[in-house]
């Protein structure tokens, strides 16, 4: 059993949740239960605002020196390092986690958030001088950037730690108070990091977590006048209301979304290389990512040889439950869930797609919520397997004639957050990826660098994550002076 949740973490004290609702977590390979979890209601959010709220007014974090908050940001980083082990275990059975992504994405990568942000606030402009102004006077302008406040972070449940330690780390280094709510399929690891931060000496209030309560603990959260900006991670759906519900308080908002993101194979590229970046890009998590390319676009010439390497490839992938090594693909979070995908992959049959492989529950597994990888091709762009997120294991192959017209169903999305190129020749790819209305792009194999930025275009979201997305948990202030 995964250490469960009775309490909330909140002004540095361990307190009891207010509405007594608790809920089970799934192991969604076994469907068995591994914790109970407190439930967070909006009073508990409310608590948690106000401990935020004075620790950011009165407490000492936000005025001290960025090099004394790093300290302490790379301590928790160390400490959950420390635990990677467990936090590995608790990665697979929370949220299904592989081997693959517990020492990639969902656990080393996690943690690599709090050592990152620590040098990146040490290192940060806080200040600079403006050119002056000199005529009819001299005006001198000092540019000084200051934390925003209380930060409410929501966040999903596909890569918990991940995205909650995206948050934590890079808001608490620059100075500001947070308030963590997780999704409340996936709550268990968020309290890792408050205990770390416990454990590190974070002032009380700089950080607390409240167990995953439901939509109306994000709305308090978001609503909340004491909460100076939202930082969500989340389904479009959602985000829509977060921003809608955080404009009658101003609030800063930074957005987080979904995507449809699409791969573009050029036709200098290797059919066998498409077929396993695919794995990798739209498989990876039993398609469970924001950034998978669910879209695979392939040239006319190429299309027969990429779609039968793919499928022959997904045929091959070890699916099952993680805690055996050698699996490649976990299941889906739950039963809900993969009914969701499934009705999509219905609704791609009823448009006229050809389910070229896969489609169906993995007959020989009769526990866990899995899905065979689907592919689906004769896809047109207009189609709802095309346009919506399914966040499941399903490839919808579309067929284009010249760079343009790829370009063109690339770009018709409401969606822009990832997007890859295949083509060995890199100024080619590189000069395609300039064309695309999108965030990231990886061209070939590209991986995620947190030196970079993370985002979407269009409805993936607002703003930016990671290196670039520092300058999101501050304000500016403008302090300007006449010469004598
Ligand atoms: P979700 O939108 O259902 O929930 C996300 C979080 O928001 C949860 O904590 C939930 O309780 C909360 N929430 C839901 N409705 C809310 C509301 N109206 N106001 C405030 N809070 C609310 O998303 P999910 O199913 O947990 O996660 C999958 C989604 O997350 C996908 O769309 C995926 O693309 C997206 N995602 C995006 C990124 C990114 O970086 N762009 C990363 C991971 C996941």
């Amino acid at each position: 059993m995964a250490t469960g949740v009775d309490r909330f973490y909140i002004g540095g004290e361990w307190v009891e949740p207010k509405s007594g609702d608790v809920s089970e977590i799934l192991n969604p390979a076994t469907e068995e239960v591994i914790a109970t979890a407190a439930v967070s209601s909006p009073k508990d959010a409310v608590a948690a605002i106000e401990a935020a709220r004075v620790a950011f007014d009165e407490g000492p974090w936000p005025g001290m020196a960025p090099a004394e908050r790093g300290a302490i940001v790379r301590r928790m980083g160390e400490i959950l390092h420390t635990r990677r082990r467990e936090l590995g275990d608790l990665l697979r059975e929370e949220v299904g986690a592989t081997l693959y992504l517990i020492k990639t994405v969902q656990v080393s990568w996690a943690i690599e958030a709090f050592a990152l942000s620590a040098e990146w606030a040490e290192t940060f402009p806080w200040e600079e001088e403006a050119p002056s102004r000199t005529k009819p006077v001299t005006v001198r302008s000092l540019l000084v950037r200051e934390p925003v406040g209380v930060v409410s972070a929501i966040t999903p449940f596909n890569y918990p730690l991940f995205v909650n330690s995206w948050k934590v780390a890079p808001a608490i280094a620059m100075g500001n108070t947070v308030v963590l709510k997780p999704a409340p399929w996936t709550p268990l690891d968020a309290f890792e990091i408050a205990r770390a931060a416990e454990e590190a000496g974070l002032p009380p209030g700089v950080l607390n977590v409240i167990g995953g309560g439901g939509v109306d603990v994000g709305e308090e959260m978001v609503g909340n006048p004491m909460v100076d900006m939202v930082s969500f991670t989340g389904s479009l759906t959602a985000g829509r209301s977060v921003g809608a519900r955080a404009a009658q308080t101003v609030k800063k908002v930074q957005l987080e979304l979904g995507g449809k993101s699409a791969a573009i194979v050029l036709d200098d590229a290797s059919a066998e290389d498409v077929a396993m970046r695919i794995m990798g890009n739209c498989m990876l998590h039993a398609g469970q990512g924001c950034g998978c390319t669910t879209r695979l676009l392939v040239p006319e010439t190429m299309h027969d040889e990429v779609v039968e390497r793919t499928a022959a490839m997904c045929a091959l992938m070890p699916i099952g439950d993680p805690a055996d090594p050698s699996v490649v693909l976990g299941p889906l979070i739950r039963e809900q869930h993969r009914a969701r995908v499934e009705s999509y992959v219905q609704a791609g049959i009823d448009e006229g797609a050809t389910l070229v492989t896969g489609g169906r529950r993995p007959p020989q597994l009769d526990k866990g919520f899995f899905y065979e990888p689907t592919v689906f091709t004769d896809v047109r762009n207009d189609m709802r397997i095309a346009q919506e997120e399914i966040f499941g294991p399903v490839l919808a192959v579309i067929r284009y004639r010249d760079e343009d017209e790829a370009v063109r169903i690339a770009n018709d999305s409401v969606f822009g957050l990832g997007g890859a190129v295949y083509s060995p020749n890199r100024p080619r790819a590189l000069a395609f990826s300039r064309r695309l209305r999108t965030g990231f792009v990886g061209i070939g194999g590209g991986m995620l660098n947190f030196h970079g930025s993370w985002g979407g275009y269009k409805q993936s979201g607002v703003g930016r994550e990671w290196r670039a997305g520092l300058e999101e948990y501050t304000e500016l202030k403008h302090l300007t002076w006449v010469e004598p």
